[in-house]
């Protein structure tokens, strides 16, 4: 294995997707960005269509904006669907946050199976998921079954199976575990699920833009998922959801909003939503992150998914083969791996407060784990490359030991 720079030079210069970097604002050459999984760089063509927005929409059009604000969510979301989820046009809709669309649409679903009194999910879900479940079971009274995952290998489709049985409403997993990057089965743990009657929810956070996801395959019935990690929407841009095409009309979320009404303009006495996903909707959508939404998700439909998952394979690899000295903490099979890689050492918190001194942005996550998040659309083999050796030397030189060994706010 070649581990010079040159060689991550000759990868960059055959990269097929390579092209896509300049596509983004890139404030600062020298920093190596590893964090594209928490929040995406920002593509130029999102920058100026936002100026145009504000400047000409907003500023001079004013409430009559809303002529072609209007569809905005639904048109953004048809391009997730086919572009980035590969489902059909009328599946997705961009709202609220993935929060939010966890809550409903996991209500949704355990209205749609009354007589069932337990919801499944995994303890290593992520903390939001968890504590949307919680509540609902709380609320209702209902049992939350929680199945054990190895933190660094994922979930083992064989210990859900072993959970399910037919009082089991819901099962809710992340497709892309957000610590480790392990992949889950979808197809098996579906399958499972629907054999005995259970409906399944995924969260999608960590893998739309980066991994293909096997909702048609599955036959996957619901799924939510941000837009401002791999979709590179900006901070707090809104989250889609994904309703199955059969299950629209049978599911009824629990926020009755203006947004899912027939007829919204009516104004009408009572509730009757629309047939179609936009049943999903509450209120007002969010125009401006939903333009950030919609050109972000053009950028990766525009590159693919498979090119994109296929470099994501390359680029963790990659990191894998330059990291001495650090212990994996996520599986070994590529094919197993969404597009970041995190490793294990008893001082992870201050190496990542080192890294950040030295240029580097990583994440730090519990317990004891460095998260190297590598967006395949903009990270170049260089990058790793460059990233990776100034963590060498962080290790070699024991720099990181000046570093405070507390936890700061945000991590
Ligand atoms: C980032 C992330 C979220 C975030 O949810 P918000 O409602 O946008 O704060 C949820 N789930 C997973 C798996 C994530 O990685």
């Amino acid at each position: 294995m070649d581990l010079s720079r040159q060689y991550a030079e000759t990868r960059d210069a055959q990269d097929p997707i390579g092209h896509f970097r300049a596509r983004f604002h890139i404030a600062d050459e020298q920093l190596v960005y590893f964090d594209g999984n928490s929040l995406g760089r920002l593509p130029l063509t999102t920058r100026d269509r936002l100026r145009d927005a504000v400047d000409r929409e907003w500023g001079g059009e004013l409430v009559r904006g809303w002529d072609r604000w209007i569809d905005l969510a639904g048109q953004a979301g048809d391009v997730i669907a086919e572009g980035v989820l590969g489902v059909d046009q009328g599946e997705v809709v961009l709202s609220d946050s993935s929060s939010v669309n966890l809550y409903k649409l996991a209500s949704a679903a355990l209205d749609a199976n009354p007589g069932r009194r337990v919801i499944v999910t995994d303890d290593d879900n992520f903390p939001t998921d968890r504590y949307v479940l919680e509540g609902l079971a709380s609320a209702r009274g209902l049992e939350l079954r929680v199945v054990p995952t190895d933190i660094d290998e994922g979930i083992d489709p064989a210990r859900v199976a072993r959970a399910l049985d037919d009082d089991v409403a819901l099962v809710c997993l992340s497709h892309v575990a957000y610590r480790s990057g392990a992949i889950a089965d979808m197809v098996a743990i579906t399958t499972a699920a629907h054999r005995v009657g259970a409906l399944t929810l995924w969260d999608l956070c960590h893998s739309a833009g980066s991994v293909p996801v096997p909702l048609r395959e599955s036959g996957a019935d619901l799924a939510v998922g941000c837009t401002y990690k791999y979709l590179n929407a900006g901070p707090g841009a809104p989250a889609f959801l994904y309703v199955r095409r059969d299950l629209q009309q049978r599911l009824r979320q629990p926020i009755w909003g203006w947004f899912g009404q027939r007829d919204q303009f009516a104004m009408g006495a009572g509730y009757d939503p629309v047939e179609s996903i936009g049943r999903f909707q509450v209120g007002t959508p969010p125009i401006l992150g939903g333009y950030a939404a919609l050109e972000g998700a053009r950028i990766t439909a525009e590159a693919g998914i498979r090119s994109l998952y296929d470099k994501s394979a390359e680029l963790t690899s990659y990191a894998i083969r330059l990291s001495d000295g650090l212990t994996l903490a996520s599986p070994v099979d590529p094919a197993r791996r969404g597009s970041h890689v995190t490793f294990h050492h008893p001082q992870a918190w201050q190496i990542c407060q080192a890294l950040k001194a030295a240029g580097v942005v990583p994440d730090f996550r519990t317990p004891e784990r460095l998260r190297i998040g590598l967006a395949p659309l903009y990270t170049r083999f260089v990058d790793v490359w460059e990233g990776m050796a100034r963590l060498r030397d962080i290790l070699t030189s024991g720099s990181y030991r000046e570093f405070a060994a507390a936890a700061g706010r945000v991590t």
